[in-house]
């Protein structure tokens, strides 16, 4: 038994190791360490109280992927519901046709299901750090003088994209993988995206193949980061195959990283990874020195931090450097 997790799921790993020494399956161990932090009111990228997007709003994207079967359930852009992993869970179990429900849908399905609501989703200290975020533009000025939910539908919102930026400068999403008794993996990824971010954007980690992926025969992957990246190279997909084609669980990561450097464009930020092979070897990689992540086996009475391994990726910001 062995669970990976970003550091910020330290929160959440050892209840997620004790739901696998009673009998829990992978996919049960990682939703129940990922709820945790969802719930964590500090956590500002994950569930209950992360930064919304530019109209003040809290949308949540989270996946969850099985590898034996490769079955995989997934939400994005979901108001209301702080815990999307168990959302995104019943996407998978309930066996519909769909992998990724999104929004309206999305939220359509969670109270169908019976998920928890909840009505209000922000501290008021997480309201305000919105509104200061805000503050650089005139249209800000125009978006907090009108109070929500009286802001027309059309106002221009463009203007402010250049802000969707983490506040904290960190990478919050939760990345969980384990391997249970059984020995089949699981993996799951939850977030609420990049803070003051466009309505409706869906970053990484509902995307199977981008953010999120487990396959028993190979490996798993999940990520954090600039989750435009991660969709572009498909990045947690392109460690497992590259597992697929024979290279080692390091080179297999280091060349998905790597992969990075290629992408052309304006925006270009960071990116995080843990992975593991079929073996239980694992790894964590980081654009950004000194990140880590965390490791818990079945004989372990508490959980260890690893240190990540550096790939550098170059930074551009709209042109002007991220800050
Ligand atoms: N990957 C997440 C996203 O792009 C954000 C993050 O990890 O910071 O939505």
């Amino acid at each position: 038994m062995l669970i990976i997790a970003s550091h910020n799921g330290a929160i959440g790993i050892h209840q997620a190791m004790a739901a696998l020494k009673g009998g829990g399956s992978a996919l049960d161990a990682v939703e129940t360490g990922t709820r945790l932090v969802e719930a964590n009111p500090d956590e500002h990228s994950v569930g209950y109280n992360g930064y919304p997007n530019i109209l003040g709003e809290l949308e949540l994207d989270a996946s969850i992927m099985h590898g034996r079967t490769l079955d995989s359930g997934a939400v994005a852009a979901m108001r209301g519901f702080p815990y999307a992993i168990s959302v995104a869970r019943q996407v998978l179990e309930r066996k519909l046709p769909h992998v990724l429900l999104a929004g309206e849908g999305a939220e359509r399905f969670a109270r169908e299901i019976g998920a928890e609501e909840r009505d209000e989703m922000l501290t008021d200290a997480v309201r305000q750090a919105w509104s200061k975020g805000l503050a650089p533009t005139r249209l800000s000025e125009r978006l907090l003088a009108q109070a929500l939910p009286d802001l027309p539908e059309d106002a221009p919102l463009l203007g402010l994209v250049k802000l969707a930026t983490d506040p904290e400068r960190v990478a919050g999403t939760v990345n969980f993988i384990a391997i249970d008794s059984s020995g089949d993996i699981g993996s799951g990824v939850s977030t609420s995206g990049w803070a003051w971010k466009y309505p409706g954007r869906i970053g990484d980690s509902p995307i199977i193949g981008a953010g999120n992926y487990a396959d028993n025969r190979y490996g798993a992957c999940a990520c954090t980061g600039m989750g435009e990246m991660a969709i572009r190279a498909g990045t947690a997909r392109s460690v497992v195959l590259y597992l697929q084609m024979g290279m080692t669980l390091e080179a297999a990561a280091h060349t998905a990283m790597r992969d990075l450097r290629d992408l052309g464009g304006d925006y270009i930020g960071g990116m995080n990874l843990i992975a593991l092979d079929r073996h239980g070897e694992h790894i964590g990689l980081s654009s950004e020195a000194g990140r880590k992540y965390i490791v818990q086996t079945g004989d372990m009475a508490q959980h260890a931090e690893r240190q990540r391994g550096l790939v550098e990726l170059p930074r551009r910001w709209g042109g002007a450097g991220r800050d």
